[in-house]
């Protein structure tokens, strides 16, 4: 028989499948640990976990078996005014991951460019790619800023969408603004994602009323805990969330989301209150990892921490990390040689995390 894959695209066939995260009940099946005894701190998930009014309205909901509204109406509401904006301006997606989809079949024709600076969200390439796009990737400087003289000298033909990472996921570092500024004077759609903005409390909002070519992506998978229920927005000028509106799925958030999301923007304090500790506990974590030797930190405005290795084998310390349980992510590409991230976890298990660290390296 001829191999089915000779029906599929070009561009499916090219792919290189998506880094999987492996899930923590089959990862403790696998190593032979009781699940509770999986520290999770390699996807920058909320550590406390599904807050109990949540739950407790999940429960009570009466929908789940009605379409979702395709128009939103009372979703882009919801959102509109936790984001200070007009409903119109709002489109939400299941995660901020389906918007960077649709941006692209917005946007792009075969073969036109998209912009992004690595290392960064590695899933934009992913996309892009599956949308028959092209990703120039440029790199950026040794403290992982975007050089606004190198940005500037960037040819812009047949480029139709610059995407940014604010603060940039693995680096942790705030998106400039005069690069920011620079982008957005061109013939360009920019795209900012500020899936971590509740911890770096620094939005480019404010921009989007000034700028129809601005698209801010947010998401409730990080600090508000739902990563596992698929929501996030985007926020845009009217004209760009109507393409959004048009071409999107039209039931793609459901309603158990919908839900989830109400309850977490009604219980805004709680979640302030976990980024207030979770903040706290980073900045103690930054200053523990700081005493390694064989650890270079680097700043973070977020709520994980990206860590050089000197001397080791970042691969060896992430699977001897993960023998006893603690999950964290490593790199080994040629932008991030030898790399650890780790989560923010609660104090408890950054102290396990510390503790297993110190019997691999000083
Ligand atoms: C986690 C993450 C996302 C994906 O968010 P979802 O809403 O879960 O799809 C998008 N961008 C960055 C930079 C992320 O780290």
């Amino acid at each position: 028989m001829k191999p089915i894959d000779r029906f599929f695209s070009q561009s499916a066939k090219e792919m290189k499948p998506y880094s999987p995260i492996e899930p923590p009940d089959q990862i403790a099946r696998r190593l032979n640990l009781p699940e509770e005894q999986i520290i999770k701190l390699d996807a920058n998930e909320n550590p406390f976990g599904t807050a109990p009014e949540v739950l407790q309205a999940l429960k009570n909901g009466r929908y789940y078996h009605i379409y979702p509204d395709p128009a939103q109406v009372h979703l882009r509401e919801v959102i509109a005014q936790y984001a200070d904006c007009s409903p119109d301006m709002v489109v939400a997606g299941t995660g901020a991951d389906e918007l960077i989809d649709i941006a692209c079949r917005l946007l792009l024709e075969s073969g036109e460019k998209v912009v992004s600076f690595a290392p960064t969200f590695s899933y934009y390439g992913h996309v892009v790619a599956l949308n028959r796009g092209q990703l120039v990737s440029y790199t950026r400087e040794d403290d992982f800023s975007i050089s606004l003289e190198k940005a500037k000298a960037i040819d812009l033909t047949d480029v139709k969408l610059v995407i940014l990472c604010s603060p940039n996921n693995p680096s942790g570092n705030l998106l400039e603004e005069p690069v920011l500024d620079y982008f957005l004077s061109q013939d360009v759609v920019v795209m900012v994602d500020e899936a971590y903005y509740e911890f770096s409390q620094v939005s480019y909002l404010d921009k989007v009323k000034a700028n129809s070519n601005l698209l801010v992506l947010r998401t409730f998978s990080k600090c508000f805990g739902l990563a596992g229920l698929r929501v996030g927005y985007g926020i845009m000028s009217e004209e760009l969330a109507k393409g959004f509106m048009r071409i999107k799925p039209p039931f793609s958030v459901n309603v158990a989301a919908e839900v989830a999301l109400e309850t977490c923007l009604n219980n805004l304090t709680h979640y302030q209150e976990q980024v207030a500790e979770l903040t706290r506990i980073r900045d103690w974590a930054i200053a523990e990892l700081s005493r390694f030797k064989q650890l270079q930190v680097t700043p973070s405005r977020s709520n994980f921490i990206l860590c050089r290795v000197l001397d080791a084998a970042a691969a060896d310390i992430h699977e001897k990390l993960q023998s006893k349980g603690v999950l964290v992510r490593y790199f080994d590409t040629d932008l991030l040689q030898n790399y650890i991230r780790v989560s923010i976890g609660t104090q408890p298990q950054m102290e396990i995390f510390l503790e297993q660290l110190r019997l691999l390296i000083r």
